[in-house]
């Protein structure tokens, strides 16, 4: 054993004569001229001091100038990932969706709508039958819905002049099926006023002992309900992102940079969207200056999210055109052969460095789009600069994701696919708009993809996966010792968080690694 040199009391006093931190600061680390671009992969954040439990870290972040969120969380305008489950869902979670625009115009404003009408609690599309429907076919509806409590209206219509309301105990043991739901319905349901609140209508329902009640407007149309079996599945969502002045949930969609989408947004706008990403694979382009000046001339108060980018020319040029935020990412996201095909893109992390650099420097937040696989992926984005995350691959395959689950050798997927894909760009290219035009092929006879379809394993719903990302992300500030999101971003622009580049057998040692098997549970 070798003779201590120094008195053990003395450590942090000899720590003080070192120049530098352990380790590198993120400028050392993003030196391209020394290490080439890097990706996410490529280093690793180092461990700091922790004083505090991780459930104090605070994950608000900005996702444009005028809007903040209570997570980093974004879900990609793609059409294998959001629609309005995904984003009414990501909202109540404390982050954004951004539905696609793979799709008529009326069917995308129709998804903003449906976000922005949500409640949590209430069933605001109920499905109605009309007086003269029979009990036979209301047995069928019980089959096909798996729910039995139908409200009759006039006519049937939505909303409409209440009648009735027709539940399993009216219809269960009748014999003659072909008698009218008008012999057999409650006429006078329990109602109460539109505008009462979940926890108002909840204690109605338990004081009657009831398992259905009807919301009506002053004319006694139905306009909502709220059911008994949804008492124990209304969950809270305190990070929910809301608007402060409607308290609706916030709602994304993207469109394109061609004439057509004009019309396309003022339809988003008249439904409530709060903001719009202006979707494009190479956003330094004129169509997309001239849109963004356009957007803002027009829209004042609309959010805009351009991009994508990946330098900070790139950037230059949204940023003094009046962009509210960037999103950056080039040949970087899961199903992309962009880089491949194009020869164009950029390493993630290099370009997330570079971009959220300069933008920093006017206010304007970063998103970083693509290539996210794990919530070590996350925490290293945002320690480059960036403000939120947006993810399609790593949110396909869940319960809110569009489509339909199948099986293929013994698994059970869903399909995801690239915006640039021959099959999406194919499924509305002729209507010269939506994934063609993110890739400027609208015109084109012969299209280039650049990107593929596939298909992601069953994730199960994001109602789990989004906490765990988010317990995920407190726990790894915790490790960096750092209590918020923007703590890492400034402690790591000031050199104080430390990095450390991550050679190819450190990336092996960092995975599981020497195991005859294993099974990867991310969470409980
Ligand atoms: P992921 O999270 O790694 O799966 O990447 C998703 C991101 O990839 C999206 O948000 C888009 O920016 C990008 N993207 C979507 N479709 C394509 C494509 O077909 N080619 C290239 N990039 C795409």
């Amino acid at each position: 054993m070798t003779a201590a040199k120094r008195d053990y009391r003395t450590a942090l006093e000899y720590l003080e004569t070192f120049e530098k931190k352990d380790g590198l600061s993120v400028a050392e680390l993003m030196d391209s001229t020394i290490r080439g671009g890097l990706t996410y992969n490529d280093f690793l954040v180092l461990p700091g001091f922790v004083n505090f439990p991780s459930s104090e870290v605070d994950l608000t972040t900005k996702l444009t100038k005028k809007i903040s969120l209570n997570t980093p969380f974004v879900s990609s305008p793609m059409d294998t990932v959001t629609e309005s489950e995904m984003a009414i869902h990501m909202a109540l979670l404390g982050g954004i969706g951004i539905i696609h625009h793979n799709c008529t115009p009326e069917a995308q404003a129709a998804m903003v709508k449906r976000v922005k009408t949500y409640e949590n609690g209430f069933i605001n599309s109920p499905v109605v039958i009309s007086p003269e429907t029979t009990v036979a076919e209301v047995k069928a509806m019980k089959e096909q819905h798996g729910f039995s409590g139908f409200p009759v209206t006039e006519g049937g219509k939505f909303p409409g002049k209440l009648l009735g309301l027709v539940t399993s105990r009216d219809v269960q043991f009748l014999e003659d099926d072909s008698v009218k739901v008008t012999e057999v319905m409650t006429a006078n349901p329990i109602t109460a006023k539109h505008g009462i609140t979940l926890s108002e209508g909840n204690k109605i329902l338990k004081d009657t002992k009831k398992g259905k009640l009807l919301l009506v407007d002053d004319k006694n149309n139905l306009v909502s309900m709220i059911s008994r079996t949804d008492l124990m599945k209304n969950q809270n969502y305190p990070l929910a992102s809301k608007s402060a002045s409607t308290k609706q949930l916030l709602c994304g969609a993207s469109i394109g940079t061609i004439d057509a989408d004009r019309e396309r947004l003022a339809l988003l706008v008249e439904a409530g969207l709060d903001v719009v990403v202006l979707d494009s694979s190479q956003g330094n382009s004129i169509f997309q200056i001239n849109m963004l000046k356009w957007v803002k001339q027009t829209y004042p108060n609309l959010e805009v999210i351009a991009g994508n980018v990946a330098t900070r020319e790139q950037a230059a040029n949204l940023i003094v055109n009046g962009c509210d935020a960037l999103r950056i990412g080039m040949g970087t996201g899961s199903i992309c052969i962009t880089q491949e095909v194009m020869a164009c893109g950029r390493p993630q992390a290099t370009a997330v460095y570079n971009v959220c650099k300069f933008a920093k420097e006017f206010g304007v937040p970063c998103m970083a789009d693509g290539g996210i696989h794990n919530i070590g992926h996350i925490t290293k984005a945002l320690a480059l600069g960036a403000s939120t995350v947006m993810m399609g691959g790593l949110l396909a395959g869940t319960t809110e994701s569009p489509g339909e689950f199948f099986f293929r050798d013994g698994k059970r997927l869903k399909v995801y696919r690239g915006m640039g894909s021959v099959d999406a760009m194919q499924s509305t290219g002729k209507k010269g708009n939506a994934s063609t035009s993110r890739y400027f092929s609208e015109s084109d006879k012969l299209l280039v993809a650049q990107g593929v379809s596939g298909a992601v394993v069953d994730k199960g719903s994001i109602t789990k996966f989004i906490p765990y990302l988010y317990s995920g992300l407190q726990h790894s500030c915790q490790d960096i010792g750092v209590k918020s999101i923007t703590s890492l971003r400034e402690d790591s622009a000031k050199g104080e968080v430390r990095f450390e580049f991550r050679t190819a057998s450190a990336q092996l040692e960092g995975g599981v690694h020497n195991l005859h098997s294993y099974e990867k549970r991310l969470h409980n």
